[in-house]
């Protein structure tokens, strides 16, 4: 069985072609700049071959139309016809309090996740024409939406719901959803697998720490509580979001700078977080050759990161009452040893104890934790891809 996995951006649209039979990645690629002038399609395949070249596409429809060419022309092609595609996997972002697993995209789904828009407006519209646009070209083909939030809809009233006037989430859904779901689902389920127990006995805190950073409490296999809330901007500070902030701030900051919602918005998700405490950049790399020169704030940016880990997981450890494992992923878990030691130094209470020789390894599958110690901490890629494929073949059978 042969899926496709589309990530539908405003302007961008990422794919990868999936062959279910071993998990391989036939090709995978990108169509940037969609609706602008001097859109591209770049595009790789399993065996080395690859193309980039500058194509038309006014519409999310175009770039759907390209890249089908892509995958089955005779220099960069992986399939002979569109028919060996079986299904589409569709990224959405914003599942609501309607999807709390994957679907198969039918007309009433469709409306229902146009309902949802609203609560992701720069993420679920692009979502959506992206599904439109495959609904178009293959019109044969089942569509199925996996979502960022549905992992978390697990969550108990207690921990989603906010200390906000009731009738803000009986009118508005105002309450805490979760993102980066397929990731945490992911790694919480090769975590269990690695530590050869079933999911269903084990307390995981999952962190995906990236561009965008979040924190789950996995007990059993169902998140119990979730670092990011309302919207990605919650939660952990990131590479240009400033996570939780004291909310009063966001009006004192506004009256005293006579700022509009939209510029405090910006200030907050692009303006903030590692990039603005170090001055240097939101990028984790930057900030470890910044801190190696001398810079005080870019040391500062990655002690306020760690700092707000570490107590993340020891609050996660109290909710779930214990822990079994902490799994780390995303470019910076997945990469980054430096910060895994500063997250999990002085953790030992909690029976997690680093082996720093094992923790300098990158980017693959390993136990870092010192022989013995109680809480395994493990290092796990993420595929979210692969996750969206196997849930895609999971609904179709
Ligand atoms: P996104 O949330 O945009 O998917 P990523 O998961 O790629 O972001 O994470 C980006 C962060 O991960 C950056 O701060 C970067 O420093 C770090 N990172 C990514 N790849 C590497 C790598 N190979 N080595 C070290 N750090 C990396």
């Amino acid at each position: 069985m042969i899926i496709l996995v589309v990530n539908a951006g405003s302007s961008s649209l990422k794919y990868q072609l999936i062959d279910m039979k071993n998990e391989n990645v036939l090709a995978k690629g990108l169509c940037d700049r969609i609706g602008l002038p001097a859109s591209l399609i770049k595009h790789k395949t399993f065996d080395g071959r690859s193309l980039e070249k500058e194509i038309e596409m006014p519409t999310h429809r175009d770039a759907i139309a390209n890249l089908l060419k892509v995958l089955t022309n005779d220099e960069v092609g992986v399939i002979k016809s569109l028919d060996e595609i079986t299904a589409v996997g569709h990224r959405v972002v914003h599942g609501g309090e309607k999807f709390f697993k994957s679907v198969i995209i039918d007309d009433e789904v469709m409306k229902t996740l146009e309902e949802c828009a609203e609560l992701a407006p720069l993420h679920n519209p692009p979502n959506i024409t992206g599904i439109k646009a495959c609904q178009q070209v293959l019109p044969n083909v089942k569509q199925v939406a996996v979502f960022d939030t549905a992992f978390h809809q697990t969550m108990p009233k207690k921990a989603y719901m906010y200390a906000l006037p009731y009738e803000y989430y009986e009118k508005y859904k105002v309450r805490k959803y979760g993102f980066h779901g397929t990731s945490h689902k992911y790694v919480s389920e090769r975590a269990a697998l690695l530590l050869g127990k079933p999911i269903e006995e084990l307390k995981i805190v999952t962190c995906h720490l990236g561009n965008g950073s979040s924190v789950a409490a996995v007990k059993g296999g169902k998140v119990v509580d979730t670092s990011m809330g309302f919207t990605p901007l919650d939660g952990l500070a990131m590479g240009t979001r400033c996570g939780s902030i004291d909310p009063a701030i966001v009006t004192f900051i506004m009256n005293k700078e006579g700022l509009t919602t939209e510029q405090m918005d910006t200030i907050m998700n692009k303006k903030s977080g590692m990039l603005a405490v170090s001055g240097v950049s939101s990028d984790f790399r930057d900030l470890d050759d910044a801190v190696e020169q001398g810079n005080e704030r870019a040391a500062l940016a990655l002690d306020i990161f760690a700092y707000q880990v570490k107590k993340t997981i020891g609050a996660y450890a109290c909710a779930m009452g214990g822990l079994d494992a902490v799994v780390f992923t995303a470019g910076i878990g997945e990469n980054n040893s430096k910060i895994r030691k500063m997250i999990c130094e002085g953790l030992e209470f909690l029976g997690i104890s680093i082996e720093d020789e094992k923790n300098l390894k990158r980017g693959e599958e390993i136990d870092v934790s010192k022989e013995g110690a109680k809480v395994r901490v493990l290092v796990i890629p993420t595929n979210e891809e692969l996750a969206i494929a196997k849930e895609t073949q999971k609904l179709i059978g």
